[in-house]
């Protein structure tokens, strides 16, 4: 992609983005305005209705499920520069000869995929990378708040 290109696509996205900003704040205050009505009009506290709200419910119990997983890195492309334990959050990565992590402190927020300048860091790890594919092809069409006010 040259240089032109990516700014093309670049503004196209924070337009985007910027439309969807816009669109989430107007629902988000018009929920506010429907909820104030709601309330103000209320004869008393006991007059609200059962809501019926669809989901998953009750939810599973156990929480996330622990994962001893965290990034990794690529001898050959790192440069030892410490981009990486400077952005890490939970100082899970020390910088000695070598990039070291210690997996129990690593919460997997990826910045330092993210922030290595040569893409030394990576997560190798299958099952994450399952995770990962699963997400994508679930997760990644957009969703739209639903309100329920009655
Ligand atoms: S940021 Fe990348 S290149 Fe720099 S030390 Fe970390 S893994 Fe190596
Ligand atoms: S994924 Fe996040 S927490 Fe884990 S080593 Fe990288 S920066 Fe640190």
């Amino acid at each position: 992609m040259d240089a032109g290109t990516f700014a093309g696509v670049k503004a196209r996205l924070q337009h985007q983005y910027t439309n969807n900003s816009i669109e989430y704040v107007k629902k988000a205050m018009d929920f506010g305005a429907r909820l104030k009505t709601k309330v103000t009009t209320l004869s008393s506290p006991d007059a609200l209705a059962d809501l019926e709200i669809p989901g998953r419910f009750p939810y599973d119990s156990g929480g996330a499920r622990p994962m001893a997983v965290s990034p990794v890195t690529q001898e050959a492309t790192c440069t030892v520069c410490g981009t990486c334990a400077g952005v890490c959050p939970t100082a899970a990565i020390s910088i000695d000869e070598s990039v070291a992590t210690r997996i129990e402190l690593c919460i997997r927020c990826c910045a330092c995929i993210k922030n290595c300048p040569t893409n030394a860091r990576v997560m190798e790890d299958s099952a994450w990378k399952a995770i990962a594919t699963w997400l994508n092809e679930n997760c990644s069409a957009r969703k739209e708040p639903h309100i329920f006010v009655d």
